[in-house]
């Protein structure tokens, strides 16, 4: 493949949009997955679809004779897309209408129902670079009050997605005609159908297939990406942005350079929402934070979930006839593919708003269909209002939860999770409410059956408004118990698979060298089955499964994905508990709960590939708990973590009695350092190696536990190095 510097393709651009009304049409590439995507991302063009054509992969975008020309230097083969309809610039459709049109455009429309309606109020919240106005529509009340939590949807950020003005305007009618007056009167409900007015506007009068604004660049192009220039995270790699003006992903010059993304950024600061949706065209997907870098997963990825659903149960339908799926693929941007600068990794960084891009229809279809579903949608008003009525459940899901989002109740029944333990191995990963105190420690049980205490952290990435994410500082294969101390959770293994050589019983896929933890992963090329061998879960209760994955499927091709089933009698039979699809690049965690294996003494999982090559790594079964640590203890006397301690603490346990246990720590000589009580269910003391302020020498020490009448007493020997 032919190779260019970047700064030929800067001069190839340049020269491209020095054409005034460039034409622009959709054209097929070849791809091979997800780094041909990225490739196509790095020159700067925006996938729009990647379908299978005559056996091949190829990626749908959009070119203008220039870029065109660009790809094709670069050794792509390029071609037009078979079965998509002519896409003429016009303002004389049925159903789709310009911004400015005289009488029926957006403008006049919202001006007319304003008028007409006293729960609908208009208001400009700033102005294109053309001087359009940007248009807020409110409903409900006139006043905007603090007691009221906002919600927000938008449509069009980029100019070609109309469908999504389309399906705001229908919001924005049927919330004033049809929303319960007591739902109404308890939220400020915002509408903003077309927030890059002028790009809209041009691709009803130029060119169909325009995505950005309008902005002269310096160079002589025309256009900003409005999706890629919000001050979080932008330009932070160039693939999920470009720094090159004349591509369709454009960042701008700098963060919020643009004036329709600062129109934004100053609603927001004057009515910060609960909860918002940005919609677009088209994919079928309900995407959340963070979109900039994959495996990366928001604190409150449980309420994200609850709302958006999961792949097993998705918020969103695909009710249009012959549409690619059926239902709409819900997960962390970046299962699409990664941005930076975009719309809920700026929300939800800056005002913690639970923020949602659906990107509206899966798309269609065979070329011989007669349908296409797309930027070009057909302009007639049935399947406009079929995506609409697919969408407004979720739309409702959302204005509802805005009176306590950490309660949200998605459309498939789906809740947030409490409080929890996330992952517990290789890496513990806890789920608090953002109000609970910081876990100060973490007692881990290991491998080798010793408790160290470790520390929990947050980073500012972790922290969310409605929870926050601590991670502990433990990443070795050796946790097989957690107590998070003063959050009352534990959670404790049952059984652990990594593909390595001790893990035995596991049939199905190959084993492959790309391992998160240990020298192996599972790996299955796509049509394997993984089954792990039985396990005994007699006793125990609150059971889940925990993973780690990666997988490199296509946000694109949803068909392909993985299924994890769970059977309770050995094999005999299986009920999904979860699915995966879309495209995962790098390691993440998936917890998946397990009630229906409470007490299972005939427990097993599988999982079942259907096209999508898979990675698995550190898959366990585990179980809530927080008395995990009693059972160290259990048969008798206090134990100790370390002996000879070489650390900077020890963990002294015993079996807890019914009163509180007294504990003493003396110098051989038997002078009393420490003399403290312990009140059950609470049975270890982690000594820090000091006394009275002192850090205490290397030496013999004696450790006195009296419970219930029962005196332990153990010897404590200190050998730390450097004392
Ligand atoms: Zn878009």
């Amino acid at each position: 493949m032919a190779r260019r510097s970047p700064r030929v393709l800067v001069l190839l651009l340049a020269a491209a949009s020095s054409v005034a009304a460039q034409e622009l049409r959709l054209a097929q590439v070849p791809v091979s997955g997800r780094a041909g995507l990225d490739s196509l991302a790095r020159l700067g063009f925006e996938v729009a679809d990647v379908r299978t054509v005559a056996g091949r992969l190829v990626a749908v975008i959009v070119v203008s004779t220039q870029t065109e020309r660009l790809l094709v230097a670069r050794g792509y083969a390029v071609a037009a897309v078979a079965g998509a309809p002519a896409a003429p610039a016009a303002d004389t459709f049925k159903v789709f209408r310009s911004f400015d049109k005289p009488g029926t455009g957006i403008r006049a429309t919202l001006a007319a129902w304003a008028a007409a309606d006293t729960l609908i109020h208009l208001d400009s919240i700033g102005a294109s670079i053309e001087g359009r106005p940007i248009l807020a529509v409110k409903i409900g009340g006139a006043g905007d009050s603090p007691a009221r939590p906002n919600v927000l949807f938008m449509g069009t950020h980029h100019a070609r997605e109309w469908v999504s003005t389309e399906v705001t305007m229908r919001l924005i009618r049927w919330l004033a005609d049809s929303l319960p007056p007591a739902l109404l009167a308890s939220r400020d409900i915002w509408v903003i159908p077309v927030e890059n007015p002028d790009g809209y506007q041009y691709t009803f009068t130029a060119s169909r297939l325009w995505r950005k604004n309008r902005r002269l660049n310096t160079d002589g192009t025309f256009g900003v990406d409005p999706n890629r220039n919000y001050p979080a995270f932008w330009g932070v790699d160039d693939a999920g942005s470009s720094p090159v003006p004349g591509t369709e992903i454009y960042r701008g010059p700098a963060p919020a350079s643009e004036p329709e993304t600062r129109a934004i950024m100053a609603f927001h600061a004057a009515h910060p929402p609960v909860l918002a949706v940005s919609y677009h065209s088209y994919s079928g997907l309900v995407l959340y934070p963070y979109g900039f870098r994959s495996g990366e997963l928001a604190p409150d990825q449980t309420v994200f979930q609850a709302l958006a659903g999961t792949d097993l149960q998705p918020a969103v339908r695909d009710s249009l006839p012959a549409s690619s799926l059926s239902a709409y693929h819900p997960g962390p941007g970046w299962t699409l593919y990664a941005t930076n600068g975009e719309y809920t990794d700026w929300a939800y960084r800056a005002y913690g708003t639970i923020a949602f891009t659906t990107e509206l229809t899966s798309g269609c279809c065979t070329p011989d269909s007669g349908l296409y579903y797309g930027f070009v949608f057909p302009d007639d008003s049935a399947p406009v209002d079929r995506v609409f009525h697919d969408n407004l459940p979720l739309a409702l899901a959302v204005i509802a939860a805005a009176g306590d989002p950490g309660a949200a109740q998605g459309p498939s029944g789906l809740r947030p999770a409490a409080a929890r333990i996330e992952s517990l191995w290789p890496e513990v990963r806890i789920s608090l409410e953002s109000a609970a105190p910081a876990p100060f420690s973490l007692s881990v049980r290991t491998a080798a059956g010793q408790i160290v205490t470790r520390s929990a952290r947050a980073d500012s990435l972790w922290r969310g408004r409605l929870r926050n994410s601590w991670r502990s500082d433990v990443s070795t294969d050796d946790a097989r118990a957690v107590r998070v101390d003063g959050a009352g959770l534990g959670a404790e293994f049952v059984t652990l698979a990594g593909a390595e050589d001790g893990d035995a019983g596991w049939t199905g896929w190959t084993r492959a060298s790309d391992a998160l933890m240990g020298r192996y992963a599972w790996y299955d090329a796509g049509n394997d089955t993984l089954t792990s061998p039985v396990m005994d879960l007699r006793r125990r209760t609150r059971v889940w499964l925990q993973f780690w994955t990666k997988h490199a499927g296509s946000g694109f091709a949803l068909q392909q994905r993985g299924q994890v089933q769970f059977s309770p009698d050995s094999g005999r039979t299986w009920s999904d508990v979860a699915a995966l699809a879309a495209s995962a690049p790098a390691w993440y965690p998936v917890r998946v709960d397990l009630p229906a294996a409470a007490g299972a003494a005939g427990a097993r999982v599988r999982f079942v590939d259907r096209g999508m090559p898979w990675w698995l790594d550190a898959i366990g079964v585990a179980t809530d708990s927080t008395t995990v640590f009693r059972l160290l203890a259990a048969g008798g006397g206090a134990d100790v973590s370390e002996n000879p301690v070489r650390g900077d603490q020890v963990v002294i346990s015993w079996a807890a009695g019914t009163n509180p246990a007294r504990v003493g720590i003396y110098t051989f000589t038997g002078q009393r350092l420490i003399a403290t009580t312990v009140a059950p269910p609470n049975n270890e003391y982690v000594w820090d190696l000091r006394a009275g302020g002192r850090r205490m020498p290397n030496g013999a020490y004696l450790v006195v536990v009296e419970v219930d009448s029962r005196v332990f007493r153990r010897r404590l020997f200190l050998t730390r190095t450097g004392s």
